[in-house]
């Protein structure tokens, strides 16, 4: 096995990630109008944009896919979403926003209707149901079903205990305080299953979509037994 290194890109609100190995992967691309961000960041990191293999977007909200459009027209690279989450990339839409707080509620009054204008035609190549093996795009990784956020959710593994967890995590302030589960959770018993899940698989650092990285110490209260 080769070595796999992550670099975060912070972009406004969301983060997008490359994940370098023999070649490289981009998981999540941010709010319409951040395709440029992500370019720089490949150049930054003396990459080529041949270098790069597919783009993974963790679920359905416009925060995590709303520049893939514009992206996919500088990168010629197949794009992978779970299948219950397909739709809302396709026609450019917030997957549901089911709102655990006041809060939440307020937030959903404003990102519900949102929409990304323009779509130049985006078809997810890679669309896949549990898991999908990242070895032919050349990084050591895997894809894992982590319903909960919305149905279609999903997550990055990485052989050593990481994972890029799109929002099954969150700070309690969105970019910084204490780690929790996100504002919006669709399905709450999934939610936990999926939590469960990846320590099961050996997570302890998880990467989230929005801030700084999350100790397994941090919320092992919450979850390990
Ligand atoms: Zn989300």
């Amino acid at each position: 096995m080769s070595e796999t290194r992550v670099v975060r890109v912070p972009l406004r609100f969301a983060n997008s990630y490359l994940v370098i190995g023999r070649q490289t992967i981009i998981v999540d691309t941010g709010d319409p109008g951040y395709s440029q961000g992500i370019l720089k960041a490949i150049q930054a990191n003396d990459l080529k944009q041949s270098d790069i293999s597919m783009i993974f977007l963790t679920h359905g909200h416009i925060d995590h896919f709303g520049s893939v459009y514009e992206l996919r027209r500088k990168l010629d690279v197949p794009v992978a979403i779970q299948r219950i989450d397909e739709p809302y990339l396709l026609e450019g839409i917030q997957a549901p926003l089911y709102p655990r707080n006041t809060a939440a509620r307020l937030i959903k009054a404003m990102g519900n209707d949102m929409q990304v204008k323009k779509r130049y035609d985006l078809q997810a190549e890679l669309v896949f149901d549990d898991e999908m093996d990242l070895q032919e795009f050349g990084v050591d990784a895997r894809v894992v079903s982590t319903p909960g956020h919305t149905l279609g959710s999903a997550s990055l593994v990485l052989p050593e205990g990481t994972a890029i967890v799109g929002d099954l995590l969150i700070h309690k302030h969105f970019l910084f305080g204490k780690p929790c589960p996100p504002p919006f959770i669709h399905d709450k018993r999934k939610h936990t299953e999926s939590m469960h899940k990846l320590i099961d698989m050996g997570v302890t650092k998880f990467l989230p979509g929005h801030g700084r990285a999350i100790d397994l110490k941090e919320i092992q209260s919450r979850y390990v037994k």
